[in-house]
């Protein structure tokens, strides 16, 4: 039996939940961490892909911020904000990486309908949407070294911490270190999904930057609840 760590208790500053200014400025952290990390994550594409992972979530979150300071300014639901998010990744964005996290956004957006804002459990639902989305659209499976092996843990580990009471930000930090593993469990795999799986057992000894980015994406979650973004 693993030891589970303890939820931290509701710093002063931390959310209990995502309203949607915080799902604005999630989304923000979000493209100012692909912004930072750009280079990496092209980097991460670049044994196994076409070295363009970075550049095709760059150009996505910069249009994700333009679009919420234009067309989607008047969003005001969390769902609403995610929803619009999506929709622009999934135009603006040509690789894979577009329809996918557009998809995922999307669908957490439409999970959440029209609540002024998401609790711990809500954003579990509106997560285990999202990879669900993932899931239908690429038809990966955990353990075929794309981003569901990070996503997945994540929404597991935020469903256990919403089930056990903890708050939006505990739940949100604890699916965040679920997503960094995920990440880094899938340096040994063979990719059976997306241009990584053309190279066949060649694949295997890399990270994938789609998981890496996931990594990013909850990670940016966590320190918007948390106050500390
Ligand atoms: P492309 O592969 O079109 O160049 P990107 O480089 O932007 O697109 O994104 C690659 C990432 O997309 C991979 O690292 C992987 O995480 C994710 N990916 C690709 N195909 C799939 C799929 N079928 N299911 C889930 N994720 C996928
Ligand atoms: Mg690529």
């Amino acid at each position: 039996m693993s030891a589970v760590a303890p939820d931290a208790p509701t710093a002063p500053g931390a959310l209990d939940a995502l309203d949607a200014a915080a799902a604005r400025a999630w989304l923000e952290r979000f493209a100012a961490l692909v912004a930072e990390r750009a280079g990496e994550l092209t980097d991460l594409d670049r044994p196994i892909g076409d070295s363009d992972h970075g550049v095709n979530l760059h150009r996505g979150t910069e249009a994700v911020r333009a679009a919420l300071a234009g067309p989607g300014a008047g969003a005001t639901t969390p769902g609403e904000v995610l929803a619009a998010a999506g929709r622009t990744l999934v135009s603006t964005v040509g690789g894979a990486s577009g329809p996918l996290f557009g998809t995922a956004l999307r669908r957490a957006g439409k999970a959440l309908g029209d609540a002024p804002a998401a609790d711990a459990a809500a954003l579990a639902a509106a997560l285990r949407a999202a990879l669900e989305g993932v899931v239908g659209l690429g038809g990966a499976s955990a353990g075929d070294a794309t981003m569901v092996d990070a996503l997945e843990p994540a929404v597991v580990e935020l469903e256990r911490a919403a089930a056990r009471g903890a708050g939006a930000a505990a739940a949100a930090r604890a699916a965040a270190g679920a997503a960094g593993a995920g990440a880094a469990s899938t340096v040994p795999l063979v990719a059976r999904k997306g241009r990584a799986s053309y190279l066949g057992p060649r694949s295997a000894g890399h990270l994938d930057p789609g998981a890496r980015s996931v990594e990013l994406l909850v990670g940016a979650l966590a320190e918007v609840l948390e106050g500390s973004a």
